[in-house]
């Protein structure tokens, strides 16, 4: 196959086997959602390109180098696949005054897009779940989105996460730490590389970030952002690691840590894996006051996180370890004059009862269509051919643990397959 008709660099399908495993998450997830009062929000894929500058930052590795960006010409729009989803979800928020009558708490799911490299756990199109409370100040919402992930973790059976916190005060206590910084940093300007050399005015922040060596060991010894808390900033994050502890939720303080988007405020936070190599955070934020103001909203205070979906599947495969495949019920067996359609009214008449029902296509034999059968790993083979038609019957056959095969009316046929297997999807469609 030409490269050009290959999947995108980065951009992977999900087969099967695997979506198995993320169906089996997701439904995990949403369930844990709606336990803690989230309601589900839906936004485009494609945004205006200036939502992203105006929320996410100029001088921010998304902005300067991840986006996929171009411009609409029948429009004359600039536009760009969505990186990350806060900044919809903030748009989408004020567009429709949601909080019109009060703070909302709203999740999304789905693909975002950067141009990184591609490596294990880095990929061009990639997924989150994001979490957003938006309207509320207190520590204690922050205290409620951490102890969240912590039940989310342990409803998938995945340990071993840590939880790094940081707090990194009001823009006007990051102004007075911003000029320590920049003087600290212009004294080992000698040891710093080219990004951070050019972020070093622009977004000195973001140097404490750097993935470089180099770079890291200058920042090892540079003033920390806590030492530079005011009294109401400190409060909150006292309070909020109050609500930790007393929640049971260990943590360690990061004081470097501050986050790859120019948004935030207070609180951030990452949780990290060691078994994932380099790219271990599965999920990161933190509090964003004055994100909802800076789009253009009424100004209120907010805060959130997104959950990097490989990542944390990737931990999850291994707690939940190989998933049996989803396997139908029934296999439909049939052939002769006729009996097309009474297999597909009855194919129809089970899928209405709750049971999923594979109908054969593409004819052949009765014995190459049960080989079929026995491959697909269904329970149980249902078999129509003409004498069945002609008798108003259907012949079952168990193709899994014991039982023969029997011939029964087809007015029979429920009742005998509630007792051998209950209806995994009933409720779904009415039995006919
Ligand atoms: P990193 O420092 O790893 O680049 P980030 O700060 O850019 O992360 P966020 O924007 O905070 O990441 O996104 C939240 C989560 O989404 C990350 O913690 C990670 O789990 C996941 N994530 C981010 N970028 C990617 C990507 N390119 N591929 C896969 N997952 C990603
Ligand atoms: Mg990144």
């Amino acid at each position: 196959m030409s490269n050009s008709l290959q999947a995108v660099r980065g951009m992977n399908d999900v087969l099967p086997d695997e979506a198995d495993l993320w169906t089996s998450f997701e439904t995990a997830v949403n369930g844990w959602l709606a336990r803690y009062g989230y309601r589900n929000i839906r936004t485009p894929l494609v945004e205006h390109t200036q939502l992203f500058r105006r929320a996410i930052g100029e001088v921010t590795d998304i902005v300067e180098k991840e986006m996929y960006s171009w411009r609409d010409e029948l429009n004359g729009e600039d536009l760009t696949l969505r990186p990350e989803g806060t900044a919809s979800c903030v748009r989408a928020a004020i567009e429709h005054n949601l909080l019109y009558d009060g703070p909302k708490r709203l999740w999304y799911a789905g693909p975002m897009f950067r141009h990184e490299r591609p490596q294990k756990g880095r990929y061009r199109q990639f997924h989150q779940y994001g979490v957003e409370a938006l309207g509320y100040a207190g520590p204690d919402i922050d205290a409620e989105l951490i102890i969240m992930c912590a039940a989310l973790w342990r409803s998938l059976g995945i340990s071993g996460l840590r939880l790094e916190l940081n707090s990194i005060g009001s823009a006007e206590e990051r102004a007075d730490y911003r000029r320590e910084l920049i003087a600290y940093l212009e004294r080992h300007v000698d040891r710093l590389d080219g990004d951070a050399r050019r972020r070093l005015h622009s977004n000195p922040l973001r140097v404490l970030d750097s993935k470089n060596p180099m770079v890291r060991e200058v920042v090892a010894d540079a003033p920390l952002l806590p030492d530079y808390l005011g009294t109401e900033s400190r409060a909150h994050f006292d309070e909020l690691q109050r609500l930790l502890v007393a929640a049971g939720i260990p943590f360690e303080l990061n004081p470097r840590l501050v986050r790859g988007l120019d948004y935030y405020n207070l609180t951030v936070f990452e949780w990290v894996s060691d078994s994932l190599g380099a790219q271990g955070t599965v999920c990161a934020g933190g509090r964003y006051d004055g994100l909802i103001a800076q789009l253009g909203g009424k100004p209120a205070p907010a805060a959130g996180y997104a959950i990097g979906c490989e990542r944390l599947i990737a931990l999850y495969r291994e707690t939940a370890g190989a998933k049996e495949a989803v396997v139908p019920d029934v296999y439909l067996v049939h052939q002769g004059n006729g009996t097309l359609t009474y297999a597909m009214e009855l194919a129809e008449s089970l899928r209405g009862a709750g049971y999923s029902v594979v109908m054969h296509a593409g004819g052949g034999s009765f014995k190459s269509q049960m080989k079929k059968a026995d491959a697909s790993g269904a329970r149980l083979a249902l078999i129509v051919g003409e004498d069945e038609l002609a008798a108003g019957a259907v012949t079952v056959k168990p193709l899994r643990g014991k039982g023969d095969q029997e011939s029964l009316v087809r007015g029979d046929l429920l009742r005998w397959m509630e007792k051998l297997l209950p209806a995994r999807y009933a409720g779904a469609v009415t039995a006919t």
